[in-house]
């Protein structure tokens, strides 16, 4: 049973791929099927067939192994159609049980929108003025990792204490994980739950902003951040797009439209702006408040289906917009690149 679950999801991945070659699957061109690396964790799934069995003494009974105690993190709503039994890099086992549902995860509507610009300093600033600060253990745990690596790296390879390094580095990568998604979840809920729309901008373009070196946490988190935001958006009913990244969250005056802002690798230290028109600005809750307004109106165009399905971006130049990238450089003009001002 297991080795057939192994082939079945080899023959969905290499049927995706050949959907995605002939345009038959949606979202960005797909590489073929690649062996993953484990890195100590493994997996086997079991379904109905399989007959694996919650027994009335709340142990699981699986096939070929036996009862098995478990500590459930929560009661199974229905019988389940399968479970998986996974091993952690540190040597835990978990049984993760797939359920299928009927009920609805939409959540009561609710007025308000909001944009996110996602941080540097802080994790983000909504378009309403919300903060969210970068939690203090992405940090900590950021030293704790970086401390055990350094440890690993001195060990003699093959040997019994390398081994030992080893799991310890696996340790801290498996408390990032916990915590950092238990955080994001937070988060994600917060927000999808007070907004009937989400947008939030193109991460790619951070990626050129902050130059190369090693993804921290952070970085991670941004990207899971965005993704979970996309997913919850969609399952409680509301509406969620991308603001692609030629777009200039940063530099268009939200009060006006003018690009009158701070450019480039300077403009990124630059914390607060005055455009010619007297408004003040901070940074980056200006730029929510530009990626509110630009995701509204993609949203409106009937244009944020192609920015989400592809990641790419939408044509520049459209008109009343300062989208096109040549138009960035230009200050002198600032008038040229006027929006036209969408109502709230
Ligand atoms: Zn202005």
């Amino acid at each position: 049973m297991v080795l057939q679950q192994a082939l079945s999801d080899c023959d969905r991945a290499w049927r995706n791929f050949f959907d995605s070659l002939k345009g038959r699957r949606a979202g960005a061109r797909m590489g073929p099927p690649r062996f993953k690396k484990r890195m100590g964790a493994q997996a086997i799934r079991l379904t109905r067939n399989a007959r694996f069995r919650v027994l009335e003494n709340g142990r699981l009974r699986l096939p070929k192994i036996g009862d098995v105690e478990v500590a459930w993190s929560r009661q199974l709503p229905v019988e389940p159609t399968s479970v998986t039994i996974l091993k952690t890099a540190t040597g835990k086992y978990y049984a993760s049980f797939v359920v299928s549902l009927n009920h609805d995860e939409a959540l009561p509507p609710v007025e308000t929108e909001v944009g996110i610009d996602l941080g540097l300093k802080d994790f983000a600033v909504l378009s309403n003025g919300r903060v969210i600060e970068n939690p203090k253990f992405f940090r900590k745990l950021e030293r704790k990792l970086k401390k055990a690596q350094r440890v690993l790296s001195r060990k003699v390879k093959g040997s019994a204490n390398r081994a030992k390094a080893r799991l310890a580095v696996a340790r801290v990568h498996e408390k990032i994980r916990h915590q950092r998604d238990d955080w994001i979840n937070k988060q994600v809920a917060e927000v999808v739950a007070e907004n009937q729309g989400v947008y939030v901008e193109d991460l790619s373009v951070r990626g050129l902003a902050r130059g190369p070196g090693a993804k921290s946490i952070h970085d991670a988190a941004l990207g899971l951040f965005t993704t979970r935001l996309g997913s919850k958006a969609a399952r409680a009913g509301r509406t969620f797009a991308k603001v692609d990244r030629f777009f200039q969250s940063t530099q268009l005056c939200s009060v006006c439209g003018v690009l009158a802002g701070p450019k480039g690798m300077e403009g990124l230290k630059v914390r607060e702006w005055e455009c010619g028109c007297g408004a003040v600005h901070d940074r980056d809750r200006n730029a929510a408040a530009n990626i509110l307004r630009e995701g509204q109106r993609l949203v409106a165009a009937g244009q944020a289906e192609t920015v989400n399905a592809s990641g790419g971006q939408v044509r520049p130049g459209t008109p009343g917009t300062a989208r096109n990238p040549r138009d960035a450089g230009q200050n002198e003009e600032p008038t040229r690149t006027r929006l036209v001002p969408t109502s709230r």
